[in-house]
């Protein structure tokens, strides 16, 4: 057994020696493996030790004690749900939440140049930020950061629609000392040299994700630019795109695969890489869109969730054949949040002020406002509130880390297929550690 990742040694602590196993012993429910060409590779979702497992160790698990020691294999009696309820409830009670808020999602405006037909924000109000409020958002990051360095994330809408805004609260962090740096969400059309130029240097942009939904026809018949003129905005974005890597900003390009368009980013996928391949900035991975009804998650029928699975693994393949796919690791420590909203240390600043902790959120549930130092705490604990488990967590694999927010729109509900999703994810991190 050859480890990869060392387990936490909290977690070993909580568990203690392994008890007696009259019933014998069993492999834990907490495992995910993925076979790879020197063995099998097995990761403990509960202790994050990732192991490479010779076949004679795979084969016949209980002639190797280290796996009962490192919690790989467990008493057959044993509740693997209850283990990882003890780990948790000790890791929370010791996890102090983070004093200052660092991280601010800042919405520039809610309006936009492209029209998606999947937008969820498509029927929404679409106010922008004003310089006065700019000023008074950089003047609360001041106030609550604690002198520390902040991540700002810029968001919309289109957040380059106003990218005056950006120019400012950097700026007066600038002035005030504050030393900060910046990601940003974009379809990337408004860039040009000047504006790379901008980003690279005062926005300190050192993240840019934008999402292509096919080839040239495809992308801009979905993307229906309101200002595109004679230009091909296709054409535009990946130019774009090119600046942004030259000016050592990372691009993670998001396909966005509904059952429509996934034969069409095959190809997409033959043209990004005919540019791409090779730049080390730059990177892409899949997301599903057709749980979208255009407002709403919609459960989707399981005939299509499988279907779009498949299209997904597919082209996982394909980039991962070019070199382009995004690596996502697997985190070293069990999660004490789930994201942002849950975190703490993270607000988001809507184009009026108001204070939020979901970006999904843009228009209600405010936690408060630029213009007062006191949070709401009974919605920033309304945010906190899980969901229910099921009777099938008590198996799987993802139970040790899986937190699922009443309020999430996206992960409230646990739909076997994405749990699948989520494993290959994983297996693909374990794949890359490896
Ligand atoms: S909610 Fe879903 S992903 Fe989470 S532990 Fe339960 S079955 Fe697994
Ligand atoms: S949508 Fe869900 S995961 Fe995303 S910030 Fe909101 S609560 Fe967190």
């Amino acid at each position: 057994m050859e480890t990869i990742q060392e387990p936490v040694s909290n977690v070993l602590k909580i568990l203690g020696e392994p008890k007696a196993a009259p019933d014998g012993w069993r492999w834990t429910n907490h495992l995910v493996f993925q076979e790879v060409g020197e063995g099998t590779l097995a990761f403990n979702t509960l202790t994050r030790e990732l192991a490479l497992l010779s076949p004679e160790e795979f084969g016949s698990p209980d002639e190797c004690l280290e796996l009962q020691e490192r919690w790989f294999r467990v008493p057959a009696s044993i509740d693997d749900k209850s283990s990882a309820d003890l780990v948790r409830l000790v890791l929370e009670s010791l996890h102090q939440r983070p004093e200052h808020v660092t991280t601010y999602h800042v919405f520039t405006t809610m309006d936009c140049n492209a029209r998606c037909f999947y937008c969820y924000e498509k029927d929404r109000a679409r106010p922008t930020m004003s310089v006065g409020t700019a000023h008074k958002t950089a003047d609360y990051i001041v106030r609550h950061c604690g002198g520390n360095k902040v991540r700002l994330a810029w968001f919309g809408g289109e957040p380059l629609y106003n990218a005056q805004v950006i120019d400012l609260i950097c700026n007066d962090l600038v002035e005030r000392g504050i030393g900060y740096e910046s990601s940003m969400i974009s379809n990337g059309f408004l860039f040009d040299e000047k504006l790379i130029k901008r980003a690279a240097e005062l926005w300190r942009l050192r993240q840019i994700q934008i999402t292509l939904d096919g080839t040239e026809g495809v992308y801009n018949a979905v993307k229906r630019y309101v200002d595109a003129g004679e230009k091909s905005p296709y054409q535009v974005v990946l130019a774009n795109i090119r600046g942004l890597l030259d000016a050592g900003v990372r691009v993670i390009v998001r396909l966005n695969v509904s059952r429509a368009n996934a034969k069409n980013l095959l190809a997409l996928v033959d043209d990004l890489e005919a540019r791409f391949a090779g730049a080390r900035l730059f990177s892409v991975y899949c997301a599903m869109t057709s749980e979208f009804d255009g407002i709403d998650i919609v459960p989707m029928r399981e005939d299509a969730t499988k279907e779009l699975s498949w299209s997904i693994k597919n082209l996982d393949l394909r980039l991962e054949r070019a070199g382009l796919l995004e690596r996502r690791g697997i985190k070293a420590k069990i999660p004490m949040a789930q994201c942002m909203a849950d975190s703490g240390g993270s607000l988001t600043v809507l184009p009026d002020g108001h204070l939020g902790l979901c970006e999904h959120y843009s228009e209600d549930n405010f936690v408060g406002s630029i213009d007062s130092d006191e949070l709401d705490e009974s919605v920033v604990q309304s945010f906190r509130e899980r969901g229910e488990t099921m009777p099938r967590c008590a198996t799987c694999f993802e139970y040790p880390t899986c937190i699922r927010l009443r309020k999430c729109p996206f992960s409230a509900k646990c739909l076997p297929e994405t749990v699948a999703l989520a494993k290959t994810t994983l297996q693909d991190g374990m794949v890359s550690m490896y």
